[in-house]
């Protein structure tokens, strides 16, 4: 990946990357999202297990006040019991009893972003060497109107459709990955946010791409573009929106009830040249993937076997979610070098 060339388009500092003339609330949006991003990366491991835990308990409550007696049994029973191998200090893996596989629950979405991101990382390695290509993150939002989530996610896409018909998208851009991110403000109405990976071949003026998507959308200019310099936490990144596609603490009944009714809604996809790339990409030996060489390695191991951290025997434990939760506490609470459990 080149690094050594800068451009316009590469902002420093994503805090900066609405330009003067945008409206301040959009701005200040866009600014929440990023400090949020960055909270979010700072909690132990036993905070986003809680939170996980709350997630589903809060989801469940709901799918229970709806009547959906099938899902809420679904989330209750998902994860529940697990099969944890562990050296008592570091955990190798675990293996849960069931999975719900429901859209909106965290420790499923967990899991699928993994898959995207084993799957896709040896892709993006194989296009970017064999077109020469740099990744970027960019992030398109539209103005918010009175409609519903589909609607509000229908009309994102279809933007998004004729920017990349355009001649501008298709001179600097050869496709990519991109996921959806909703978000609802105070007054209830939809953000939606297009999160792209994109592939750029050449420089070019953010302006120009800011007006291109003001030509597309009819009356939106806010975007945000910043550089990816290491593409596993780009795609990390990226994909992390198909498993948190929308903030559930602030998800009411109706909130489901809606969500429940877009069953078939994609939210991650490829295109351009790079979905064609995807089609008849065969890894190589060269296309090093260390997402799946650990997954694999993982996979190998069994009681008994050397933990790949600190050598010492695993062994499996049966737990539940809470008790996974304390495991974790237990973990981060114990001095260095000392084994938590064993
Ligand atoms: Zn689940
Ligand atoms: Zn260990």
């Amino acid at each position: 990946m080149k690094q050594s060339t800068l451009s316009t388009d590469f902002i420093s500092s994503p805090l900066l990357a609405v330009p003067s003339q945008a409206k301040t609330t959009a701005r200040t949006y866009l600014d929440k999202r990023v400090t949020k991003t960055q909270r979010e990366s700072k909690r132990t491991r036993s905070q986003r297990a809680r939170e996980r835990l709350r997630t589903k308990e809060h989801l469940e409550r709901l799918a229970v006040g709806l009547g959906e007696v099938e899902l809420a049994d679904k989330l209750r029973r998902c994860h529940s019991r697990l099969s944890v191998l562990t050296c008592g200090r570091h955990i190798a893996r675990i293996i849960p009893n069931f999975t719900c596989e429901f859209r909106l629950c965290p420790d499923c979405g967990r899991r699928r972003s993994r898959k995207l991101q084993s799957k896709y990382l040896p892709m993006m390695r194989g296009f970017m060497l064999h077109r020469k290509v740099t990744p970027v993150h960019l992030v398109l939002t539209q103005t918010h109107r009175k409609e519903s989530r589909k609607q509000s996610a229908k009309r994102i896409n279809d933007a998004f459709k004729k920017l990349q018909r355009r001649s501008f998208w298709k001179e600097f851009f050869k496709g990519g990955t991109w996921s959806l991110e909703f978000t609802k403000d105070k007054n209830g109405l939809h953000h939606t946010h297009l999160h792209i990976v994109g592939f750029r071949q050449k420089f070019f003026d953010i302006e120009l791409l800011r007006s291109e998507w003001l030509a597309v959308t009819g009356d939106s200019h806010v975007l945000n573009l910043k550089p990816i310099s290491d593409i596993a936490t780009g795609l990390r990144e990226v994909v992390k929106y198909v498993s948190k596609p929308l903030d559930i603490r602030r998800f009411g009944a109706e909130d489901l009830r809606e969500f429940l009714k877009l069953k078939n809604m994609r939210m991650f996809g490829t295109f351009g040249e790079f979905r064609d790339f995807c089609k008849s990409f065969v890894p190589s030996d060269n296309d090093g993937d260390e997402v799946s060489e650990l997954e694999s390695l993982a996979r190998d191991l069994t009681e008994g076997c050397a933990c790949p951290k600190c050598a010492a025997p695993l062994f499996d434990l049966r737990l539940s979610s809470d008790e996974l939760l304390r495991f974790y506490e237990g973990i981060e609470s114990a001095p260095p070098g000392k084994v938590g459990t064993s």
